[in-house]
């Protein structure tokens, strides 16, 4: 895999990777264990911490080098000194700086954020740089517990191989501030016009909860619900309608449905978001084709479907 990638100097951003040639979408650039790992623990607590030191003091001298090596968030520092302080334990400035380099660098390793996987820091892609663009998605594989990232479209050579740090693309640029925790310099967020960029994810967001209420209101289970009243039936109203008053953009039919899920797939080619996101986009267009009678198109969907998720996490 090393044939693929290089780390180099990425000016301002300092180190990252790119391609030492052009990969084509779909190829896997890293597959690798953990350079440091620690069981489940709830982030921010004091076990979580001390985790991170025992884990670390566990590494070789040449494995502790390299972890020392890596970026620290100078915020994480100063989180962690403090978190340190208010709980009255006693730590060396070494000790913060471990926790914080952990911090900066470490990924959940399960599907989500409650999955019992542990989280650790993994060498090759925590020298990959984010973008809101990204043209590399990453995913931790359950049985090896291997980090593997795959490039979900070409990247050119020498172009940056570039992931994304936030779970959720979809979202103004201060959101995704917010979320990653650094002021992101890709080209959609020093664009001269980030508010375009802003008002086309949140209307991409907008299609995207709308469909997917006005999906769940074509289910004959919701109508079974509704028919039975109680609270369940009170609650799921709570859930579509909370859901529409957040700015949901719900189609009243399924053609209507078609147009602005079509409107979604050709906004995200627009942001030049090219990874996960688009599975969800055409795993829906089989669904309202579906709807609409179209098995063939529906059949072609699905197909587009999982050929983006045989670019985004492989055959397995
Ligand atoms: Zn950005």
């Amino acid at each position: 895999m090393s044939q693929l990638i290089s780390v180099g100097n990425a000016g301002a951003k300092g180190r990252s990777t790119f391609a030492k040639s052009l990969i084509r979408s779909g190829t896997l650039l890293t597959d690798e264990p953990p350079l440091l790992k620690i069981p489940y623990e709830h982030p921010n607590s004091i076990r979580y911490n001390l985790r991170v030191l025992e884990s670390f003091s566990q590494l070789t001298d040449n494995d502790k080098a390299t972890f020392l090596a890596l970026s620290m968030n100078e915020g994480e520092f100063t989180k962690i000194r403090g978190f340190f302080l208010v709980n009255h334990i006693n730590m060396t400035e070494r000790d913060v700086a471990i926790c914080a380099i952990f911090n900066t660098n470490a990924v959940r390793m399960g599907p989500d954020s409650n999955a019992n996987n542990g989280t650790g820091v993994f060498l090759k892609y925590c020298r990959m740089n984010h973008s809101c663009a990204p043209n590399a998605s990453y995913a931790v594989h359950s049985a090896s517990g291997h980090m593997r990232v795959r490039a979900h479209r070409d990247i050119a050579a020498a172009e940056e191989v570039l992931v994304s740090y936030t779970g959720d693309l979809i979202q103004s640029k201060q959101e995704r501030r917010k979320d990653i925790n650094f002021d992101c310099v890709c080209h959609i967020c020093t664009a001269v016009d980030v508010a375009s960029s802003d008002a086309r994810r949140q209307r991409i967001n907008a299609i995207m909860h709308g469909t997917k209420i006005f999906m769940c209101r074509q289910s004959r289970l919701i109508t079974t619900i509704r028919a039975a009243g109680g609270n369940t039936a009170l609650w799921l109203d709570q859930i579509l309608h909370g859901a529409v008053a957040d700015g949901a953009i719900v189609p009243t039919n399924a053609n209507e449905a078609l147009t602005l899920t079509k409107e979604r797939l050709s906004l995200l080619g627009r942001e030049s978001i090219t990874g996960p996101e688009l599975i969800l986009v055409w795993g829906m267009l089989a669904l309202v084709y579906r709807l609409l009678g179209d098995n063939e198109k529906s059949f072609k969907a699905m197909l587009m479907q999982d050929m983006h998720g045989v670019k985004c996490q492989g055959r397995e």
